[in-house]
């Protein structure tokens, strides 16, 4: 899998706000993504419910009342677990003061302080935070930390990600333990996921050409709709298995 074949992955990089675009991270000799070794986690700081909780409100308030050249995090997860791109992973956007070149600022919609509106992420944002950071890890040899934008220099008065959650244990994947299997495998397949998409489409056909056995068209409409889930892409592929639909 890569990041954007994450279940609820939506690339908006060529649609949200910018003005200009921010320069090409830098340390030393690295230059881009060879620059970046550390992930770092906010939130928003707004409550969960709110209309202005989107990736194109924070790109209007860092534009116009920072003059920044677009928004700050180069991912928004929202409530739904929606993972937004809003920025490419090479760029020094303004996220944490000095640690911008080496990082990557990926934002959680809420106000997670406990003298604040003290939300706490959803399940989907724990899902949608967990498997990005391991997807960001294997696509960016380099990286090497996780840390709470507080954990910046810098940045320790800040409360930030907050202080309701142990984002460390939603890393390491602790966090999941209260996730029930169900919870991930009833997410819709990504349609922007090109080979596995095509690899259900193939069985589809298989199914509907084999006049002996053939499999309920609810399978067709929900792929049309796109409401087929992880867990029915995987039962369609395994009962294809054993029909031998795969050996060729
Ligand atoms: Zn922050």
């Amino acid at each position: 899998m890569a990041i954007k074949d994450l279940p609820k992955y939506k690339d908006i990089r060529g649609t949200i706000r910018r003005n200009g675009r921010y320069p090409i991270a830098k340390v030393g000799s690295l230059v881009g993504i060879k620059a970046k070794d550390t992930h770092v986690i906010h939130h928003s700081m707004t409550a969960q419910h709110l209309k202005g909780s989107t990736p194109q409100a924070f790109a209007n308030t860092h534009i116009e009342a920072n003059k920044w050249q677009g928004i700050a995090y180069a991912f928004v997860i929202m409530p739904d677990g929606t993972i937004y791109q809003c920025d490419d992973l090479d760029r020094r956007t303004n996220h944490a003061g000095n640690t911008n070149d080496i990082s990557i600022g990926t934002c959680v919609i809420g106000d997670f302080r406990k003298e604040g509106e003290a939300e706490k992420p959803t399940q989907d944002q724990i899902i949608s935070l967990f498997l990005l950071n391991k997807e960001l890890f294997k696509e960016i040899p380099s990286m090497k930390h996780v840390i709470g934008h507080q954990e910046c220099p810098g940045y320790a008065w800040k409360n930030c990600p907050g202080d309701t959650w142990d984002y460390k244990k939603v890393i390491t994947g602790e966090g999941l333990m209260n996730v029930k299997e169900e919870d991930i495998m009833s997410q819709p397949l990504n349609p922007t996921n090109p080979a596995l998409n095509k690899a259900v489409q193939n069985v589809l056909l298989k199914f509907e050409q084999d006049k002996d056995q053939p499999l309920s068209c609810q399978w067709r409409e929900k792929f049309e709709k796109r409401e087929l889930t992880i867990s029915d892409a995987v039962g369609l592929l395994y009962v294809a298995a054993e029909r031998g639909y795969l050996n060729r």
